[in-house]
């Protein structure tokens, strides 16, 4: 078996974070090749290495000093390596960064320091070898993944390593010049490792137990999933919740490898694992909750639409016209409902009522806003009946007006439209039902 386990910036954040990286990696043989995140927060105001080298290098860019925030850099990074006991010493490092801030390199280079020099330092706690990332994960011209290239690259090169560290978060593109991916993306990083050399898991190690039925801001000491299938994550994660950057699926998904997000300070648990299909049954009829606020809806009513062809497609493209994204149409025989991000709606909603009006002749149109979408998503909810009606009957005894009403054929989940003051009233009904009462 072969491991490829990531580990967050919370999880590298100080040198007693790395002895638990230190004990978890060497505790399982198997934990093969490393990822690593740059330092991140040691305490909730505690500022990311990540965003303090952007701060460098927009001073830097604005013919600023940057000297003394690169001294701070330099002294967090000076105090793992104390704390850690090793011999070592970043000083060239620093001279040669100090050195391209000064030659106004991109701000790509500099952010992707905070990944490397960690990177140095974890390997040589390890005994591994480091392999730096701009040598096996390429980008395009336009800052793009050339994935067959890192594919390619990243096999070649890590058949010859057995434990190795590659930092996360940063690549090279045809000019030799360091390119990042979006923040949070030493996630993919992790997950083409994995694809590349065929990992029987990839293990992500960060700062939580694993995805949470709902949302902890909502819901009291919500539990954790077990098991998740990618399709379920994907509609949470569309909905808002998050733990993983959404394209670091993709590649391990591709391959049928299974990602287990563990949490580094307490090992003992199991997480969650995220796979392609199982047979396993789900703990509940549900897998997860997730929803978010801040939506608009736009309903148009007119008498026969249903005989009109090509109403629909005349309606969504003023939506279109205006750049408007649609997140949801659920329809009645003479209306259609849009639900659309209030935020981007709210500056154009007259030059789209005056376009629906002179694309489909409506009837009438009703706007509502201030509305939210709550997706109950789960495997189990296929072969169960009475799914949709335990959370009716929960909203209804939570006094909650339930304004839409949306299943996908796939029975993988419903979506119900509530009003944003019953929002959290709402989400903690549901998980109630299905979780804590089981009724
Ligand atoms: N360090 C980068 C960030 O803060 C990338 C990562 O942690 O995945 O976004």
């Amino acid at each position: 078996m072969k491991k490829v386990v990531k580990f967050g910036g919370s999880s590298l954040a100080s040198a007693d974070q790395f002895k638990k990286v230190g004990k978890i990696i060497k505790e399982d043989e198997e934990r093969c090749y490393v990822v690593p995140s740059a330092p991140g927060k040691r305490y909730s105001r505690d500022v990311k290495v990540t965003d303090m080298l952007y701060k460098c290098y927009n001073a830097a860019a604005n013919g600023k000093d940057f000297t003394e925030i690169l001294k701070e850099i330099q002294k967090r990074y000076q105090e793992i390596i104390d704390g850690l006991g090793i011999k070592l010493s970043l000083k060239e490092e620093f001279t040669v960064i100090n050195e391209n801030l000064k030659k106004n390199v991109e701000a790509d280079y500099a952010a992707s320091r905070g990944e490397y020099l960690n990177g140095i330092i974890l390997a040589e706690y390890l005994g591994f070898e480091f392999v730096d990332a701009a040598e096996v994960i390429f980008f395009n011209e336009t800052g793009t993944l050339d994935s067959n290239k890192t594919d390619q690259a990243l096999s070649e090169r890590l058949s010859k390593v057995t434990y190795a560290v590659i930092p996360g978060f940063y690549g090279s593109n045809p000019s030799g010049e360091i390119t990042t991916f979006s923040r949070g993306g030493s996630d993919i990083t992790g997950s083409l490792v994995a694809k590349a050399i065929q990992a029987d898991v990839y293990e992500n190690w960060t700062d939580v137990s694993g995805f949470l039925v709902a949302d902890p801001r909502i819901v009291d000491n919500p539990e954790v999933i077990e098991t998740i299938t990618y399709k379920e994550l994907r509609e949470l994660a569309y909905m808002g919740a998050t733990v993983l950057h959404e394209d670091a699926i993709f590649p391990v998904r591709k391959a049928g490898i299974p990602i287990n997000i563990r949490n580094t300070n307490a090992p003992q648990d199991k997480g969650t694992l995220i796979v392609e299909g199982t047979c396993r049954k789900p703990k509940y009829t549900i897998t997860g909750i997730a929803g978010k606020e801040g939506f608009a809806s736009i309903t148009i009513e007119k008498a026969m639409m249903n005989a009109e062809i090509g109403f629909g497609r005349k309606l969504l493209k003023v939506f279109e016209d205006n750049d408007i994204s649609f997140e949801h149409i659920p329809s009645g025989i003479d209306t259609m409902t849009i639900f659309v991000y209030q935020d981007g709606f709210v500056e154009k909603e007259q030059k789209v009522l005056a376009e629906i009006h002179r694309a489909v002749e409506p009837d009438h149109i009703e706007l509502e806003s201030d509305l939210s979408l709550i997706a109950i998503v789960g495997r189990g909810m296929r072969s169960t009946r009475g799914t949709a009606a335990r959370i009716f009957s929960a909203l209804a005894h939570a006094h909650v007006n339930v304004k839409m009403i949306d299943q996908g054929s796939s029975e993988l989940n419903i979506i119900v439209g509530v009003r944003n003051h019953d929002f959290k009233n709402a989400v903690n009904a549901i998980y109630d039902i299905f979780v804590s009462t089981q009724l």
